[in-house]
């Protein structure tokens, strides 16, 4: 009886799968052809002088290369090794938004910095600074709750993390990952905007959020942010006045990596950030005001970038002088422009420097490792993405004696013998000693 079921079910499994196969074989062609007409929704920042180099790399991503991941993928599936499917009856749950009902992120809120001063004064032990002119920082990433589509991204999410909590421990931030699509409407690019109001709302003891995406990787360990500079504002993002202010340019900021203040301001500010979001007719429509309006930027929907840098550019008095766009280190750094210099880095420089000297991020832009169809070639992200992951990583193991035997290699080899004093190892990278940092982090 239970096999009987078990076969009607599995039945049912197939011709769901066969219906399914035929629409995303639809989907997928119409991808194709959507990726070779747009350029996708990459988004670069870099200083003024890289623009030669940009040019070049726009060109670059329109040579999308999906008919290598669908051949990989076909091997995985030959090979017998188990690849990702949605679960079906997950995917027929959801209900499709009604496109009248104006959209908000949830409840209106205007005394926030009232609830929040209250909630900490009356909690003192857990106080919004963790040492004088340290704020209390928790770093927000995360991914779709679905597997990735290319099996091998799974990997490179989780080296990715790997790659945030060494950082974060060394500087004594507090980490967040996420996995689960908040709001249905707000999915992609914009699915961070709802998590972010609720983490801010249910964590009163932080005072900066940090977004980073899940595509970016610490590249300096030990950069510290320069909190100083950013007492009195609410919003730090890479990026360039006169690209957002007076060119209007969709590249003049990143949305991959930026600081937000926890205060009334920016629910304010994720409130008019939101309404481009749903998807639907209004991210399209919203996609093709954006493209109008912004220079440079392709044709395709609405992504939280364009309308960040629309709404700076049409309401500077509102909101300018509480922005700090930074561009002094990489806050984020496009990949592009980095990656084929960390040899000379290595070899002219040293970590603590967060520029182009020494960066502190490189954000694999437009690479969408986790998904089938990325703005580059497969293989030329995922080795770049091994180097910048293997340059931060040394940083790491060199204070523990270790390092990888190269940027391409994951294979480590020793660089300090033990001796029988272990406590009294100097670290002649001007990394800290982990049993130090970790004191300092939590004294300063
Ligand atoms: N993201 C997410 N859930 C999703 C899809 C994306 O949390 O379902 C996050 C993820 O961290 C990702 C970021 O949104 O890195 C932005 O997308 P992506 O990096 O692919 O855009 P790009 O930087 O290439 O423009
Ligand atoms: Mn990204």
């Amino acid at each position: 009886m239970l096999g009987r079921c078990l076969g009607d079910r599995r039945v049912r499994q197939i011709q769901r799968a066969l219906r399914h196969g035929k629409v995303t074989l639809l989907c997928l062609f119409m991808t194709i052809l959507v990726l070779r007409g747009t350029i996708g929704a990459g988004k670069f920042g870099t200083p003024e002088q890289d623009f030669n180099e940009i040019r070049h790399h726009l060109s670059f991503r329109k040579r999308s290369e999906p008919h290598r991941v669908l051949e990989e993928a076909e091997t995985n599936i030959q090979n017998n090794q188990a690849v990702a499917k949605p679960n079906e009856e997950d995917e027929e749950d959801e209900t499709p938004p009604d496109p009248n009902k104006p959209y908000s992120l949830g409840p209106k809120i205007s005394d926030w910095d009232e609830q929040r001063s209250k909630w900490l004064n009356q909690n003192p032990n857990f106080p919004n600074f963790i040492g004088p002119g340290k704020p209390r920082v928790l770093l927000v990433t995360g991914s779709s709750p679905k597997a990735c589509e290319n099996p091998v991204g799974d990997h490179y999410l989780l080296k990715s993390i790997k790659n945030k909590i060494d950082y974060c421990r060394l500087h004594g931030i507090e980490i967040f990952y996420n996995m689960a699509l908040l709001d249905a409407e707000m999915a992609g690019f914009w699915a961070k905007l709802p998590l972010i109001r609720k983490l801010l709302l249910s964590h009163p003891e932080v005072e900066f959020l940090w977004w980073m995406d899940s595509d970016a990787m610490f590249t300096d360990m030990a950069f510290e942010l320069p909190w100083d500079r950013y007492k009195d504002q609410n919003l730090v993002m890479h990026g360039w006045n006169e690209m957002v202010y007076d060119q209007k340019n969709w590249i003049g900021l990143n949305t991959g990596s930026f600081l937000l203040r926890n205060c009334q301001w920016s629910l304010d500010l994720l409130d008019v950030w939101a309404p481009m979001g749903p998807k639907g007719k209004i991210r399209d429509e919203a996609g093709k005001l954006l493209t109008r309006e912004l220079k440079d930027r392709p044709v395709f929907e609405a992504d939280d970038q364009s309308a960040m840098v629309y709404l700076l550019a049409t309401q500077r008095d509102k909101w300018g002088d509480k922005v700090y766009l930074e561009s002094a280190y990489y806050l984020h750094g496009y990949w592009g422009i980095l990656v084929d210099r960390y040899e000379e880095m290595i070899e002219n420089y040293h970590p603590g420097l967060g520029d182009h000297r020494w960066p502190l991020v490189t954000h694999f832009v437009g690479c969408k490792p986790c998904g089938k169809f990325g703005d580059y070639s497969v293989e030329r992200c995922l080795k770049q993405m091994d180097r910048a992951f293997n340059f931060g990583d040394n940083q790491i193991l060199q204070m523990y004696g270790f390092t990888h035997k190269s940027l391409v290699s994951r294979r480590v080899k020793r660089i300090r013998n033990d001796t029988g004093n272990p406590l009294e190892v100097k670290d002649e990278l001007g990394l800290l000693h982990p049993a130090f940092k970790a004191v300092k982090a939590s004294s300063s």
